[in-house]
């Protein structure tokens, strides 16, 4: 029997989540398009890189190794934790979904501070976990209060450091005394995506932080810092039980071989990529203080971007650096995150926040 229903049945809570709109490219008067939205690096794939990425296309008719074992081997080297401690996925976003998959049962709640990545409350929302967001004080993830919205309910923490979009980073005191009272049923999940960029030697690397508790997990990306955002890679640091349920949650073959080959031929070039890390640590210290020196607030950044709180000025700010040909990530009625460029890109960006300081 043919049925009567215009269309299939889906989940209600698509609902609730809005399609995916893309970026709009904007322009300046003199034709230049400068991207400051999305926390990229400013700079293309190293040579070496390309080169590996180019060799590795003449396998593109064959599946990828399903385990990635050379990449695993390489980072665990590279971490000095065993193999079975690492594993891969596509982008840490990808990641991200895996263990919500790994955690969500009926009920199962996930609790992080907000503002935070926007993709948390997406991807908790597709698991069926619900969110219980715990709000950013003084623009620093508040951990007493994390640990009190924790309940029996509470299946993950994600502890954002630096936190996006705010660029603050939480400090290795409190951080240690968070997870000593952090319930070992609850599994924290430490996103450092933002990690090579974190110059504060208080700043705890998450990698020395997981060793000796089974229920710490730390999230790193091939996105960012290696430039590497448009081959999705990203890999976890975690203990047996959590790596073997986020391989069991990874849709097959979803770490491709040329993301394999890329995150190879990085870790090969190391030296180099943390080289032009350096440049755009050089060039946050730069920008915050012009910034701070036209009269804005900028909170201390960790990270390759920087967070102006305009509040109802949002998306004016936003639609004046569009103007120029500057595209920032505008969050309405909070603030506006901007990504540290090339110093030519981060120039452009200036000129416009400086001329609108002085006129708001
Ligand atoms: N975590 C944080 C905090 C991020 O800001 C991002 C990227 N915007 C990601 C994870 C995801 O990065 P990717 O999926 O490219 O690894």
């Amino acid at each position: 029997m043919v049925s009567e229903s215009k269309s299939p049945y889906l989940r209600a809570v698509l609902e609730s989540i809005p399609a995916y709109k893309p970026g709009r490219k904007v322009v300046g008067p003199d034709g230049r398009s400068i991207k400051l939205s999305s926390n990229e690096s400013p700079l293309g794939p190293l040579p070496s890189v390309r080169e590996a990425i180019a060799r590795a296309s003449a396998d593109l008719n064959r599946y990828p190794d399903p385990g990635a074992a050379e990449l695993v081997t390489r980072l665990a080297g590279h971490l000095d934790v065993p193999e079975e401690h690492v594993a891969l996925g596509a982008g840490s976003v990808g990641m991200l979904q895996q263990l919500l998959e790994a955690v969500g049962e009926p009920g199962a709640e996930v609790v992080y501070a907000w503002r935070s990545f926007e993709a948390y409350p997406l991807l908790a929302e597709l698991s069926g976990v619900t969110s219980v967001r715990v709000p950013l004080r003084d623009e620093i993830h508040d951990l007493e209060a994390l640990l009190a919205a924790i309940t029996d309910d509470t299946r993950m923490v994600l502890v954002c450091n630096p936190n996006n979009p705010t660029g603050t980073a939480v400090r290795e005191r409190e951080l240690v005394d968070f997870l000593d009272r952090v319930p070992d049923h609850v599994l924290v999940v430490l996103d450092e995506a933002y990690r090579e960029y974190v110059r504060d030697p208080e700043v705890p690397d998450g990698v020395t932080l997981y060793r000796d508790r089974p229920n710490v997990a730390v999230l790193r990306t091939f996105s960012k810092a290696y430039g590497l955002a448009a081959v999705r890679l990203g890999f976890l640091v975690g203990h047996p039980p959590v790596t073997d349920a986020v391989r069991k949650t990874l849709v097959p073959f979803a770490v491709n071989h040329l993301a394999q080959a890329a995150g190879i031929a990085s870790l090969d070039a190391e030296a180099e990529l943390l080289e032009r890390v350096e440049t755009t640590v050089k060039e946050r210290e730069r920008v915050r203080d012009a910034l701070v020196a036209s009269g804005w607030t900028v909170p201390p950044t960790e990270a390759n971007f920087v967070w102006l709180r305009l509040a109802e000025d949002t998306l004016d700010f936003a639609a004046a650096c569009a103007e120029a040909g500057v595209s920032v990530r505008p969050f309405d009625g909070e603030g506006a995150r901007v990504t540290l460029g090339t110093p030519e890109e981060n120039d452009v960006f200036l000129s416009v926040a400086t001329a609108y300081a002085k006129r708001r």
